[in-house]
């Protein structure tokens, strides 16, 4: 199996079994992304815990690649510091946007969207989970609501 195929596949694992679907309840962050050129419409939720993403999870519906790469991205970054978030995103910028850059080790199963920059048009696609995740990030938390 070559490197293309693989990519192909996990791609393909993640647009059927996406990874951390689902809503979180306020104090989580929460944006809504909309890709019109594709129709790829996502809503991230991301809970933090100081300078930590502690939670992060998505819903929505689009092609493939945008689907793949939100699952993807979940993964990736749950956990993870906002400056280490930070990094993620500008590496996958330059991975999805320059056709010579390397893929660098610390992308881990991100790299797989390494391919999509042969497609330019569905790189908003693959971009789309990681600017709606900014935006939720920018979000000012939400005051939880309570009956009591
Ligand atoms: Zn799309």
């Amino acid at each position: 199996m070559d490197l293309k195929e693989l990519y192909r596949d996990v791609i393909l694992d993640h647009n059927k079994k996406p990874r951390n679907f689902g809503a979180l309840a306020p104090p989580a962050r929460h944006a809504t992304g909309h890709n019109p050129l594709c129709g790829d419409r996502l809503e991230v939720y991301v809970q933090l815990q100081d300078d930590r993403i502690e939670d992060l999870r998505f819903e929505g519906a689009g092609c493939a690649i945008s689907v793949a790469s939100a699952s993807l991205m979940t993964e990736a970054v749950k956990g993870k510091t906002l400056a280490q978030a930070q990094q993620l995103f500008e590496a996958i910028h330059h991975l999805l946007t320059d056709q010579a850059a390397p893929t660098p080790e610390f992308l881990g199963k991100l790299a797989a969207l390494s391919g999509v920059r042969e497609f330019p048009a569905r790189v908003k696609c693959a971009s789309l989970c990681w600017h709606t995740l900014n935006s939720a990030l920018a979000a000012p938390a939400p005051i939880a609501v309570s009956t009591e």
